[in-house]
């Protein structure tokens, strides 16, 4: 079992599945089902993260190149364009106005931003998106705030854009995880602020207080230095240089079928062995979920607790595991809040739609997902999508999610992606229909 900032590997089925081939993976589902899309285009942006380290965070804007390229004209070559470039043209657009015009357009749509933790240290350089830096998160709020995006509760927003009295490009703020520094460094700064925040919590972490074991074990190789290292417990010698991916997967198997005391062992093992004090991580409490006393304190300051999983995991079809990650999830979270936990977060961003009938049977009523986009009054309670924030995200991408004008890119998209789809279906048609003009087929 594994915490992470949702793409990291967690004891969840499908990534492992993956890791052992996602196209036997896909296979799996039936191919008339209705959400393998959906389940497919989970797999791809897991897959994309996982291969693009700094680009491991969910965000629609990172992934931008080929629909961006149609606004500028360069959809024909279908080539990645450098981030920088991005930007530019984003300035450019914002300059021309195009971001005022998509804010009025998409001004019925609900904004919902996902953070995951803050850094208490200096982890924002391990993972600028999972650990954001206190002065960032003030700079968003201050920037919603100045453009004048009202921020509300969950719930509030939920109810109001059911009822369809949502203020226009309402914004709803959430967190996932329930990272200590949202606590320790967060808090304080939402009541600063006065900013409603919904945090989606997993307690399995909280049952058993360590230092989350995969995120831990990468951050050791991440910092490793070491070209030759023995790993304990005889997993065996690598050499860092060219076997790094390979010695620190064999770090992470190896540690999950550990119980978890033994494998908080196993990491102070790992440290050693990687030259690395175990002593700083623990002393300045790296990488550690709120304990019960720290999710009181926030439920007592007015954040919203909500769910997302005991273990982290969440497998598709085991609907008997859903229902125990749910109750367990429930069971330790109701120990800190008196109000009903009724909103739930998909860990990993992993999901699928028949899974909305079984939310709804346990008594709830939305769930976010890491799906880029805003939320309409037709949109699914059980599939509403966020915006994923963090510090590789500049102003100027904030700034083109928030107004929508993305939102209208990807929209721009779909429909020339469908419109060329059209294209080669009717030629396919057109080309089957042609009679052959050859000499031998027609003759009689
Ligand atoms: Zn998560």
């Amino acid at each position: 079992m594994a915490l992470s900032d949702c793409n990291t590997p967690m004891l969840n089925p499908l990534r492992i599945t993956l890791d052992t081939g996602s196209e036997s993976c896909i296979n799996r589902y039936p191919p008339t089902c209705e959400w393998r899309e959906s389940v497919c285009i989970s797999i791809r942006r897991l897959q994309h993260r996982e291969a693009i380290p700094e680009t491991r965070m969910k965000h629609g804007v990172a992934l931008v190149g080929p629909p961006l390229a149609i606004c500028i004209g360069l959809f024909a070559t279908g080539a990645p364009i450098s981030r920088s470039i991005i930007r530019i043209a984003l300035y450019l657009m914002k300059f021309l106005g195009f971001f005022r015009l998509a804010r009025q357009i998409t001004r019925h749509g609900l904004r919902i931003i996902c953070y995951h933790g803050f850094a208490v240290a200096e982890e924002y350089k391990y993972r600028s998106t999972l650990f954001i830096r206190d002065d960032f998160f003030r700079k968003r709020v201050e920037y919603l705030k100045r453009e004048r995006y009202p921020i509300l509760p969950l719930r509030d927003a939920l109810d109001a854009l059911a009822a369809g009295r949502l203020p226009p490009c309402a914004t709803v703020i959430t967190m996932d995880d329930g990272w200590r520094g949202v606590h320790t460094v967060g808090l304080p700064i939402i009541r600063e602020l006065e900013i409603p925040v919904t945090v989606y919590v997993t307690t399995y972490y909280v049952e058993n207080p360590m230092p989350v074991f995969t995120v831990t074990v990468s951050y050791l190789f991440w910092r490793a230095t070491p070209q030759l290292v023995h790993l304990p417990r005889g997993i065996g010698t690598f050499d860092l240089e060219c076997e790094a991916a390979k010695a620190e997967e064999a770090a992470q198997n190896f540690g999950a079928a550990l119980p978890p005391g033994d494998r908080l062992e196993f990491l102070k093992e790992l440290a050693v062995a990687l030259d690395i004090s175990f002593y700083d991580i623990e002393s300045q409490h790296l990488f550690e979920v709120m304990d019960e006393q720290q999710l009181r304190d926030l439920a007592a300051a007015g954040v919203d607790i909500q769910l997302h999983s005991h273990r982290h995991q969440w497998p598709l079809y085991d609907r008997e595991m859903v229902e125990s990650e749910i109750a367990e999830n429930r069971r330790f979270l109701q120990r800190a809040v008196s109000y009903p936990l009724e909103h739930f977060c998909y860990p990993s961003g992993v999901y699928g739609l028949h899974q909305a009938e079984w939310l709804a049977e346990l008594g709830v009523k939305s769930a976010t997902t890491i799906d880029p986009g805003l939320n309409y009054s037709h949109t699914s309670r059980f599939a509403l999508r966020r915006l994923v924030d963090g510090g590789p995200v500049s102003d100027i991408e904030f700034a083109a999610e928030m107004t929508g004008f993305m939102e209208l890119v990807r929209l721009l998209r779909r429909r020339l992606r469908a419109a060329r789809d059209m294209t080669a279906r009717w030629r396919v048609y057109r080309d089957k229909g042609r009679p052959s003009s050859t000499p031998t087929e027609s003759r009689p």
